[in-house]
């Protein structure tokens, strides 16, 4: 019995996390079809494009998938009129107030989790009414929370403070942080970085070189004026840190930042001039396998931990 397998009609409390350029109909209908929930992440398609994934989704798999919504994002009417015209079962919003959208979606009978960083922005989307809060730690790849707590004190507090399911988020990419993720109180996680080195994601083939390649202390945590990111340390990040140094005020680092800077590095393979998003898992990810392995590895280890004893004191 698990309250996010109920919810989501899914065999394993898996949750692939939608990410910018890296997740497209392609992962995310496989990992629906591995028994996790594969998500689309809208953030950086045009409305068409985003109609096309999900069009593209539904016939890849008849399993549930979600897709991720910004609620930053600048033309989100004509995402939320592809989402609901498509009947996509479950919607995962971020980057915004759950307020706005949660009753419109559940109006429509879609599922709503909403990511958070702390345990007052779960309590709040509980009372905005969501089905179920992911919560992302510090470790977490991509746009990370001011507070900067890590996913070990995170869930503890979190599961706390709220009655409705918790998914653990960031860090995760092993049986065993997802074994230990249970134990602090999630009743499901989700996984992000894990799923970008593997042949179904839509992320640059460089970009998953360099993952595979990144050690411990690769990915930095920067531009926290602007909002907090996390990416690999490269000549990109060398130049935000030399303006940090020369005391670049939030105008200058807007600029160095640019305009599509995700997209140069994740989805065109711009190693040098590329922001690289990625979590703390890369050091321990050492080869490209299919969505569908990553799954069944992270179920395997996990099930081995549950099933093994371990010593009492
Ligand atoms: P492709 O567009 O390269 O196509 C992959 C497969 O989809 C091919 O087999 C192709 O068929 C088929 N296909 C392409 N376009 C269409 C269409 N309009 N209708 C039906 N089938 C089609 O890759 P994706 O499907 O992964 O991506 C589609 C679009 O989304 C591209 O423009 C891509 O750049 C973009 N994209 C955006 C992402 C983002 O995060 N913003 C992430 C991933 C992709 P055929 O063999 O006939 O060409
Ligand atoms: P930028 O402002 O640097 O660039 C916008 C990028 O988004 C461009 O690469 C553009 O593609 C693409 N894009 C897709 N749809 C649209 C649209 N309707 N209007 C304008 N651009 C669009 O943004 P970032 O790359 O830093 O971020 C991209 C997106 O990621 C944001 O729009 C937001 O939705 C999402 N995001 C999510 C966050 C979160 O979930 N926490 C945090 C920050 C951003 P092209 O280059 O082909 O024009």
């Amino acid at each position: 019995m698990n309250r996010l397998c109920d919810l989501l009609s899914i065999q394993y409390p898996l949750i692939q996390g939608g990410m910018i350029w890296c997740s497209g109909w392609e992962l995310a209908s496989a990992v629906s079809n591995a028994g996790g929930l594969g998500t689309i992440g809208s953030g950086s398609m045009y409305p068409e494009v985003l109609e096309e994934h999900v069009i593209k989704c539904k016939k890849a798999t008849d399993k549930p998938f979600a897709v991720n919504l910004p609620l930053l994002y600048p033309q989100i009417d004509q995402h939320l009129e592809t989402i609901v015209k498509h009947r996509v079962p479950v919607v995962i919003t971020s980057a915004g107030s759950p307020k706005k959208y949660t009753s419109f979606f559940k109006s429509h009978g879609i599922k709503v989790l909403h990511v958070v960083s702390s345990s007052a922005f779960a309590l709040k989307s509980q009372e905005a009414g969501v089905d179920a809060v992911i919560a992302e730690g510090f470790e977490a790849g991509g746009h990370n929370g001011r507070e900067e707590t890590t996913t070990l004190c995170l869930i503890p507090q979190v599961a706390a403070a709220v009655d409705i399911p918790v998914v653990a988020a960031g860090g995760i990419g092993s049986g065993a942080a997802a074994y230990a993720s249970l134990a602090l109180g999630a009743e499901g996680f989700q996984c992000g970085s894990v799923f970008i080195p593997t042949p179904e994601s839509s992320a640059h083939q460089n970009f998953k070189d360099a993952i595979i390649a990144a050690k411990e202390g690769s990915t930095k945590l920067t531009l926290h004026e602007i909002a907090p990111v996390r990416l690999l340390n490269n000549p990109f990040y060398q130049e935000v840190v030399a303006a940090y140094n020369e005391g670049a005020n939030v105008e200058e680092l807007k600029s160095l930042l640019g305009r599509g800077r995700a997209k140069r590095g994740m989805f065109e393979g711009d190693l040098q001039q590329g922001e690289l998003e990625v979590g703390q898992i890369s050091a321990q990810l050492d080869k490209i396998t299919s969505a569908s392995e990553v799954v069944a590895r992270i179920m395997r280890e996990y099930n081995e931990l549950a099933t093994s004893t371990f010593q009492c004191f």
